[in-house]
């Protein structure tokens, strides 16, 4: 592993450090200061700067680096987007929204698109002009994401879909939605599925929001009754949505710079432990505390490296391998335990939510704690991830 950058990236750097320096003068003054409470994530408040931001860093061309210039992207290098994504964490910057269309969905489409949908569809996630979400998960599918009953019937032009769906986060300011459905109910569950997508405008599509442990209500379930979708509206060929999905999930599970957030969660901790007094006594003087807070240093190094030699993956054959999934499950954990360290650090005072004048830091790591919880679900649980790594990494028989 060459742990060296090349000139022209370190000029890309510059570049990068230099717009963040001049345009986060424009952030509100909430991003940065701990001691002003921000806007609840759902609000509307929320969302408008989230889209305010994404789209200030679209104007500057840092996003959709490695996607092609004719349809938005920068034509850049791998190099060039982990560089911009070191420097975001770095300055602790807001990162870009539109997160399952720039994740996922427009890489999928740039792989399984015609030329039509790039040309029209991928400009408008990188500008967030349309924000995707996600219909895969239903109330018996999950884990096992091939067993989804909603079904989607040829009727002249279009398909009718019918079904429900669970867990779709975003949904309800969402434009635009990917949906995972069976066309073939008479083949095995895996070849069956095509995977279409929708504006979420189209009648017979009913949202029910889901409330989360944070309070919040990121999630929605989505009814389908009768929804109309073209033919044309096909990411692959009919029956090959499995494929579509499985690819796109490896997009997904390509994460860069959660590293460098991981190491400033721990910088903050021990910030946290040298300022907070228990029994008189300092935190950060105390031996417990202190191995703990140095064990987590560890692992978040040793998160880094691994996440590194996953790049040196992807440079070398130039896709997101499953070796990506070892990285994940690593620095979901590691994220987790952050967040409990947190806890335990703000002893009694980590009872106390936003709203109360004595929460520390206005609830934020109390939010942050339980919203760290569904981040081992989110993108497949420990132990699909672990039969993964079992079978696509190492090479073992399937066990089930
Ligand atoms: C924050 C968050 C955001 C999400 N956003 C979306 C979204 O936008 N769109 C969407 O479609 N879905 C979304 N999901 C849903 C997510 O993809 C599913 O929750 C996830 O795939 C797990 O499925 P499940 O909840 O049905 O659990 P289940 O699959 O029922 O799993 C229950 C338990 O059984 C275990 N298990 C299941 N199968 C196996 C196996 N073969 N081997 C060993 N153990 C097994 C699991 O590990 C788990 O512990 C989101 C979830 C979260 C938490």
């Amino acid at each position: 592993m060459d742990f060296k950058y090349t000139l022209e990236e370190e000029t890309f750097r510059e570049e990068v450090k230099n717009w963040l320096a001049e345009n986060m003068k424009e952030l509100p003054e909430w991003w940065g200061c701990r001691d002003i409470a921000r806007p609840e994530i759902d609000s509307k408040e929320y969302l408008d700067f989230s889209i305010w931001w994404h789209r200030k860093l679209n104007a500057a061309g840092f996003l959709g680096i490695t996607w092609p210039r004719e349809y938005g992207g920068r034509g850049g290098t791998i190099m060039e987007q982990v560089v911009f994504y070191e420097e975001l964490a770095k300055h602790r910057a807001p990162s870009p929204f539109n997160v399952h269309g720039m994740g996922w969905i427009a890489p999928a489409m740039l792989a399984f698109g015609t030329e039509e949908q790039k040309k029209h569809f991928i400009p408008r996630i990188l500008n967030c002009d349309d924000i995707w979400c996600t219909l895969y998960s239903e109330p018996e599918a999950g884990s096992d994401m091939a067993a989804v009953q909603t079904r989607a019937v040829e009727d002249g032009d279009d398909f009718v879909v019918n079904g429900q769906k669970v867990w779709t986060s975003g949904g309800h300011y969402s434009d635009w939605a990917v949906l995972l459905a069976k066309t073939d109910p008479d083949v095995s569950k895996h070849r069956g599925l095509s995977y279409l997508f929708m504006s979420m405008r189209t009648p017979g599509i009913t949202l029910r929001p889901l409330v989360q442990i944070t309070g919040h209500a990121d999630f929605n379930e989505t009814f389908l009754d009768d929804v109309r979708i073209p033919k044309h509206q096909i990411l692959g060929e009919k029956n090959r949505g499995w494929y579509v999905a499985t690819a796109a999930l490896e997009f997904e599970r390509s994460g860069a710079g959660a590293a460098i957030q991981r190491e400033n969660t721990i910088e903050d901790l021990i910030e946290m432990a040298r300022k907070t007094e228990r029994d008189g006594q300092l935190l950060s003087e105390n031996p417990l505390i202190r191995q703990k807070l140095a064990q987590l240093y560890i692992e978040v190094n040793v998160g880094k490296y691994t996440d590194l030699r996953g790049l040196t993956k992807l440079l070398r054959e130039g896709r997101p391998g499953s070796e990506g999934v070892i990285s994940q499950l690593m620095g979901v954990g590691t994220g987790q335990r952050l967040q409990l360290l947190a806890m335990e650090l703000l002893g009694p005072y980590s009872q106390l939510m936003r709203g109360s004048k004595y929460a520390f830091e206005h609830g934020r790591w109390q939010e942050s704690f339980l919203q760290s919880r569904g981040s081992s679900i989110a993108t497949g649980t420990p132990e699909i991830k672990r039969n993964i790594i079992g079978m696509r990494v190492l090479g073992l028989p399937r066990s089930y």
